[in-house]
């Protein structure tokens, strides 16, 4: 039985800069700063990273004005008189790459992304169709989340509020590529589950990953299936990853995208591991005694405290991802009901699970950006 209640001990060797545009050094050459963002996670960490001819900018904040006073700032006080040369987008979330077009016209620079990444990115900037395309509908039948809740949820979701203009070409980065930059070489490691094709940047030498969001301090990042590909088992994906992560050296000096810069990588991904874990044997649990359950049920187990729409769609993927983690495993079976409603049930008595009061509190893991749409 997981106990996710101790936290794993982290070592965060240095104090955050403010999200005011003030910037941190945490080696020769590489600087942390801080992008406010108007939600329960307040902020995304971005990165710099000094080249013999300028500087290469990792992540953009959101599309704000805010944002954009920052960067303005830091291009005014931080950077040694040279200038930027380059963006690189860890992943296409809007709090990432929000301001890549921006940034890029700005300083007139090219922006460096995956290929998964950058054409997601494209994708998801079409406008939501209204009604749903019967795909889309389809999926939320069939985890029978109640018509009225997802309306709810599409609603809000059209009203988004930080849709950035795209940037109109890219540079691609793969995985093994290596980026030479400011004496350091740092290596492209791919992480999946997240978002389709995250970018790491690894510097072997110097023994410091850039994380993106795969690899977070406090908060797990969202893993969650979806309408577009609702067959999916990205958390097969998101373990797979871990274990890459777990190829790099134990000291490495971890850079993340949201919360503290730390060291002790490998606590980390283990912690990560058994929050999932956790998260499988609450479903295991909520199976046990009874026939069966809908993946709007499961959420509900999961995730008691939702706070709105928001929170429903990235609750519902999430317990998607795992019911389809265990569906995978061979632990539960699937079988579509006569209204249309996929029920999910304990593929053998054997895996039934009991689990104590204690047992079964709720881990502390956080979605990461709960009030963000990803
Ligand atoms: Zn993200």
């Amino acid at each position: 039985m997981t106990r996710p209640h101790a936290r794993a001990v982290l070592d965060y060797p240095f104090t955050a800069p403010a999200t005011d545009g003030s910037v941190v050094e945490i080696a020769p050459g590489i600087l942390w700063a801080r992008m406010p963002m108007p939600m329960a996670l307040d902020h995304i960490n971005v990165y710099l990273l000094r080249g013999i001819e300028g500087w290469m900018l990792i992540d953009t904040g959101l599309n704000t004005d805010a944002t954009r006073e920052r960067w303005e700032h830091i291009a005014a006080t931080h950077l040694d008189g040279l200038p930027i040369v380059r963006l690189v987008c860890t992943h296409m979330h809007y709090d990432h790459a929000g301001l890549a077009s921006w940034l890029c016209e700005r300083f007139d620079i090219p922006l460096y992304m995956t290929h998964g990444e950058y054409f997601m990115m494209r994708t998801l900037s079409e406008p939501v169709p209204d009604p749903l395309p019967p795909a889309q509908a389809e999926f939320y039948l069939r985890a029978g989340m109640p018509p009225e809740r997802v309306e709810r949820m599409w609603k809000a979701m059209r009203k988004d509020p930080f849709m950035p203009p795209q940037p109109q070409s890219f540079h691609r980065l793969r995985g093994g590529d290596e980026i030479a930059l400011g004496g350091r070489v740092w290596r492209v490691v791919i992480g999946e589950g997240h978002s389709p094709e995250h970018a790491c940047l690894y510097c072997e030498q110097d023994e410091i990953l850039i994380a993106g969001d795969q690899l977070l301090p406090r908060i797990s990042s969202n893993v969650l299936v979806t309408g577009i590909e609702p067959e999916a088992n990205p958390l097969q994906l998101w373990l797979e990853s871990l274990t890459r992560l777990e190829q790099l050296a134990p000291g490495t000096l971890v850079l993340p995208s949201h919360e503290r810069v730390f060291r002790g990588l490998h606590a980390r991904t283990q912690e990560l591991r058994e929050h999932h874990q956790h998260q499988f044997d609450l479903l295991r649990a909520h199976l046990t005694g009874q026939d069966s359950c809908t993946a709007f049920e499961a959420m509900l187990c999961l995730f008691p405290r939702l706070r709105g729409p928001v929170d429903d769609m990235l609750a519902l993927g999430e317990s998607i991802a795992h019911l389809s983690w265990l569906r995978y495993d061979g632990m539960l079976r699937r079988v579509l009901d006569e209204d249309g409603v996929y029920r999910f049930q304990l593929a053998d008595p054997a895996f039934a699970l009991t689990l104590t009061p204690s047992d079964a509190t709720k881990s502390p893991e956080q979605a990461e950006t709960s009030d963000a749409k990803h």
